[in-house]
């Protein structure tokens, strides 16, 4: 098979395109950063596989060898229009926008993406609060993001997205990659992470976990209690009694609270 490189550049020749920025169009261009997250996904076997945003195939000429039931997902008309006349099974348009239990699915099934940039978070929280989530996922992200979905307790980057993202997942670091990795290369540094679903479900209703961990963390630097009784209703003195039920301080702020703190706390208020 030719070089990422040279399969773009024929790409881009054939199908007389220039990457659209607004759409987040980095294009990978390095074979060991690609054969990274083809190899990490083959390990998955998954029966179903989902791309976000195929491009022109950095990933998907391979992944389309060893997966038959593909999906792609893509908002760019001519790329999607590419890709369905390669015979691949594809939904044309927003990947936040769009109804997932459309897709086709069975068995273990995983979405691997070169996200773009500007839908990264979103995609994650909406991903970790589903009621029925995927088995596995592997993602390109921002470095930045990816520091905050790995985030740990009493760190700056530790927030809302951490606490949400390990709620449904296991998550570990595949890579990292430099701009130059991309063309066009995008001035940030990127990191691929793995997901992959918990085999224990920690809350019932994870979309009410959203809404409680954005309570928590409406103002970085203020109280807890404060927070949750301006975020969801819930009187301070209320919030208070569970903290020290849990022996934890009247006073404290989110970013103190572990993932399974957070959890039990979520229970206690009845949320
Ligand atoms: N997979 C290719 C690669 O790795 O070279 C392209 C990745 S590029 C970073 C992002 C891709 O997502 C582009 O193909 C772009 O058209 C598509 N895209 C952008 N926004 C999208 C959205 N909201 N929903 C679905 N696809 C989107």
């Amino acid at each position: 098979m030719s070089s990422a490189l040279e399969h773009l550049k024929m790409m881009m020749e054939k199908l007389g395109i220039e990457p659209k920025r607004s759409l987040g169009q980095n294009f990978l261009i390095s074979d060991h950063v690609i054969d990274k997250i083809v190899k990490a996904a083959n390990d998955l076997q998954a029966e179903t596989l989902y791309e976000i945003g195929p491009g022109l195939g950095a990933l998907t000429r391979h992944l389309r060898e060893t997966h038959k039931n593909y999906h792609l997902i893509e908002l760019d008309k001519k790329f999607a229009e590419f890709w369905r006349s390669e015979g691949l099974s594809v939904f044309e348009g927003d990947a936040l926008q769009m109804d997932w239990s459309e897709l086709p699915r069975s068995g273990k099934t995983v979405l691997v993406s070169n996200l773009p940039y500007q839908i990264s978070s979103s995609l994650v929280i909406e991903k970790s609060v589903e009621k029925n989530p995927l088995d596995a996922m592997i993602l390109m992200f921002q470095k930045e993001v990816a520091q905050r979905i790995r985030a740990v307790p009493n760190t700056e980057n530790y927030g809302m997205l951490s606490i949400v993202a390990q709620l449904t997942w296991q998550i570990e670091m595949l890579l990292e990659a430099s701009g130059r990795d991309f063309q066009p290369p995008p001035n940030v540094a990127s990191r691929v992470l793995i997901f992959r679903r918990r085999e224990q479900v920690l809350v019932e209703d994870p979309a009410k976990f959203l809404k409680f961990a954005k309570a928590c963390f409406i103002h970085r630097r203020k109280l807890l209690a404060g927070n949750l009784e301006e975020g969801s209703n819930i009187k301070r003195a209320q919030v208070e009694q569970a903290l020290s039920e849990m022996k934890l301080k009247p006073t404290a702020r989110a970013q103190e609270l572990s993932l399974k703190q957070f959890v039990d706390l979520f229970k206690k208020l009845g949320y």
